[in-house]
């Protein structure tokens, strides 16, 4: 069998690991054997790839070349998913998928370079004479203007999330007339490219594309971040497979796909949580407009102890728990861990309300509960707890706040109307762990916080349920309740 069988073989191989990864990846339980998958299917394409580049293609200085970069990326890779914590994982996801849109820009530049510049090369005669050239000229101009605006886009995303730059949405007049305009002008200028490949054509799609991208992901607000990373997840899925058919990578091809699908489904179902309609958030925010920035005079908010929500814990029959970013930032879980050991030890129901885009990436609380080991049957979704605050006796909402705003049921105007929420304020008692009155991602204000049943417990969310595990311990020890 020669080198170029065995790779393709490999290829085939690879392609199933990548399957049976999304397939794992798609339950909590088979969730690490699908990481494993997907690890192994990696390895077996890379060394495929090698073997093939080695025996038929490359140079010494070549593959000198491909060795050190192969090892100054593993190096970078491992250093940075070594370090990063939860919290800044959607920033590292979109930072990568910037990687693989500048990699398809510069993909279809080298198939450029080598074909429809320079007429006379080798490449060029033979797609020539299989009348091959305008679809190579198409794939080229299409892989650079995906992968254009995913790099662009991607790192506006990873501006955003790491609060590098403002999360509200970028309103430019007649927004959707560009998009539309710059979509337009793109298939006309890839037909044009088609007819007569000149370079200023695809310097000019580049840099539409580029605007495009910048453009799509700056006018998405906050609150709709979640999907844009699923989504730009599924544009560096299609980079990919454009990618593929230039360096004719039946294996690139596929994965691109399998990517582009998934995440382009994930978005759909994330749209569908938020009930945002999916066209309008891949349009780039269609109409979404700025919403009021939350000056509207609310009233009084209360205050209270740690010892004081000891004592409302200590009369509770049921406790829900709905947690939040704080939470993570704090990295109080543990400690929310174990005050639901306590609680439940003396006889009280504890439950957590998870809402689908809580946190910063999609399971974002579950993995912090599934590590603090918290059982997995008291974790509930939105749908399945929202019926049941209004028999609750405390609700505890721990570094949560567009989650619970109820803005998003009562109040048209806002940003966030028409997303669903976790509605705590129908329970007895609501506390809200957070360190001052700042509003959340979505940058809107909460009128929870100043309704009559809600009362604020200011400070670092792990320091607070500390105390209130101490204070509850100090007054009731275990078993002398009911
Ligand atoms: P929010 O960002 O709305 O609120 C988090 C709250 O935690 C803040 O109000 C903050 O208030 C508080 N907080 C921060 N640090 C601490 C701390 N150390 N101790 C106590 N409190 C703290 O979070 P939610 O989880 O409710 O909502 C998620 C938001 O993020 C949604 O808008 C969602 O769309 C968006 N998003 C979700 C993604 C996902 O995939 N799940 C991805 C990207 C964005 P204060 O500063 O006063 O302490």
């Amino acid at each position: 069998m020669t080198v170029a069988a065995a790779a393709q073989a490999a290829y085939i191989v690879a392609a199933l690991l990548f399957i049976l990864a999304l397939a794992g990846l798609s339950k909590h339980e088979t969730a690490k054997a699908g990481n494993a998958f997907g690890i192994a299917g990696m390895g077996v394409a890379l060394a495929a790839t090698i073997a093939l580049a080695v025996t038929e293609k490359i140079s010494g200085t070549g593959l000198i070349l491909l060795l050190v970069a192969t090892l100054i990326g593993a190096a970078i890779g491992l250093h940075r998913a070594g370090k990063v914590e939860m919290t800044g994982m959607p920033e590292l996801i979109a930072l990568l998928h910037s990687f693989v849109g500048l990699a398809a820009v510069l993909v279809g530049w080298n198939g450029y370079l080598h074909v429809e510049a320079e007429a006379g090369s080798p490449e060029a005669r033979v797609l020539a004479a299989q009348g091959m050239l305008g679809i190579h000229s198409a794939e080229v101009v299409i892989g650079v203007f995906i992968g254009a605006v995913t790099f662009t886009g991607s790192i506006v995303a990873y501006l955003k999330l790491s609060a590098r730059i403002s999360s509200s949405p970028l309103v430019l007049p007649g927004k959707n007339v560009l998009n539309i305009g710059a979509l337009a002008a793109f298939v006309l200028l890839t037909v044009w490219f088609v007819i007569n490949p000149a370079l200023w054509l695809l310097i000019t799609v580049t840099a539409l594309a580029l605007l495009l991208g910048w453009h799509l992901v700056a006018s998405i607000g906050g609150g709709d971040m979640p999907v844009v990373v699923s989504m730009l997840n599924s544009y560096s899925g299609w980079a990919a497979a454009a990618a593929g058919f230039l360096l004719e990578n039946d294996l690139l091809i596929v994965t691109g796909a399998l990517v582009g699908s998934s995440g382009a489904y994930l978005s759909y179902i994330m749209c569908k949580a938020m009930n945002r309609s999916f066209l309008s958030v891949i349009a780039g925010g269609f109409g979404i407009e700025a919403g009021p920035a939350g000056d509207r005079d609310y009233g009084e908010h209360r205050e209270i102890t740690a010892e004081g929500v000891a004592d409302l814990l200590a009369e509770a029959d049921s406790v829900v728990i709905t947690p939040g970013y704080g939470m993570a930032v704090a990295q109080a879980q543990h400690g929310v861990a174990e005050l639901t050991r306590v609680l439940r030890d003396r006889g009280v129901t504890v439950r957590f309300g998870i809402h689908p885009v809580a946190g910063r990436l999609p399971g974002h609380m579950n993995v912090l509960l599934a590590e603090a080991r918290v059982p997995y049957d008291i974790v509930c979704e939105m749908d399945e707890i929202n019926d049941d605050f209004a028999g609750t006796s405390v609700v505890l909402v721990i570094g949560a706040n567009d989650t619970v705003n109820p803005a998003a049921t009562d109040d048209p105007s806002s940003p966030i109307a028409g997303m669903p929420v976790l509605t705590v304020w129908e329970a007895e008692h609501v506390i809200v762990f957070k360190r001052s009155m700042a509003s959340g991602y979505a940058g809107v204000q909460n009128p929870l916080f100043f309704r009559e049943n809600c009362a604020m417990l200011f400070g670092d969310a792990k320091d607070r349920v500390d105390d209130i595990l101490r204070a509850v311990t100090a007054a009731t020890p275990a078993g002398t309740r009911h």
